[in-house]
């Protein structure tokens, strides 16, 4: 296979991918989340076929934390519908049981000692051209994950130990994964003024030489899941919150005048921790300088059902 092909297989995966039950627009990230689990053991360089034991245990550490708000969490799913996307082997494929649903047992797979992997011709491709296999990386990130995870997703893939010697943090090649990606500057700036460089639901505003750090224009409907740039999609929080915001560890629930903070039960911690959310629970969050820049409900309820882990 070549690498115009493969990579068209994969940039096909957003629209191809069905969205998650009840959640609109956000996209099922069960067979990115196979993938990576692979493209990272094939970065350390481990054998191309691995037991479907090994790849279920790297899935579940991911989705638990990454997957959708109810951690339904099923990797037999991506790792059957990966086989019908070309880039997928299952040298068993023809002696499983399939299910009159096409469904594979969990059973069969682990007693059967079942192996999964890339078929042998993406294989050789992705380690004969290591830039190739760090883009699949960079592009199942934008195009599931928002960009303030990225960085922790790719912690837990330990790609510090891909053999190859690539430093990901240098962008020194054609892909840079540590790139902040502002699509679209004007939105930042506009959420930032909007809310007076505070964060809204804890008022950090901290500047060094005049100049604010670690305040953010965070989406409410995240980019990759189709958010818009727009004022009204948008709140200004600090590093903390937005990424707690990303991930599902706080949600907004309308009150009367603006909206209050949820803190999700899933978040553990000592209090102290804790107390960076907890103190903020049932709290209105900062009103905009104009009404018009408020938060949408559109997207309010978007984020409460997609991402909110409640
Ligand atoms: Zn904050």
């Amino acid at each position: 296979m070549d690498r115009t092909r493969y990579l068209e297989i994969l940039r096909g995966l957003k629209s191809n991918v069905k969205t998650a039950k009840n959640l609109p627009d956000r996209k099922r990230p069960h067979q990115p989340i196979m993938l990576l689990i692979a493209l990272s053991n094939l970065a350390q360089g481990r054998p191309r076929l691995q037991d479907y034991s090994s790849l279920e245990a790297g899935y579940n550490r991911l989705f638990k934390t990454y997957g959708l708000p109810d951690r339904s969490s099923h990797p037999e799913q991506p790792f059957r519908a990966l086989y019908k996307t070309g880039l997928w082997d299952i040298p068993e494929w023809k002696n499983l049981d399939h299910g009159n649903n096409g469904t594979l047992r969990v059973g069969q797979l682990k007693q059967q000692g079942i192996k999964g992997g890339f078929r042998q011709e993406v294989h050789d491709l992705l380690n004969s051209d290591k830039a190739v296999l760090f883009k699949s990386i960079s592009m199942l990130l934008d195009d599931f994950f928002p960009w303030i995870l990225h960085e922790d997703i790719l912690n837990e893939l330990n790609l510090e130990n891909a053999s190859g010697g690539i430093d990901l943090s240098h962008d020194s090649s054609q892909f840079a994964l540590y790139k902040r990606r502002i699509r679209d500057p004007r939105f930042g700036k506009k959420v930032l003024q909007a809310y007076r460089h505070q964060c809204a639901i804890c008022k950090y505003r901290l500047t060094i030489g005049g100049m604010g750090f670690g305040l953010e224009a965070a989406h409410i409907k995240t980019y990759c899941h189709e958010g818009p740039n727009r004022p009204d999609n948008g709140l200004a929080l600090c590093t903390l919150h937005h990424k707690a915001f990303d991930i599902g560890a706080i949600g907004l629930e309308q009150s009367e005048e603006s909206y209050c903070v949820l803190v999700s039960p899933q978040v553990q911690g000592d209090q102290t921790s804790m107390r960076v959310l907890t103190d903020y629970q049932g709290h209105q969050i900062a009103r905009p300088a104009q009404d018009s820049l408020a938060p949408n409900p559109m997207y309010v309820n978007w984020h409460r059902g997609a991402v909110f882990r409640g």
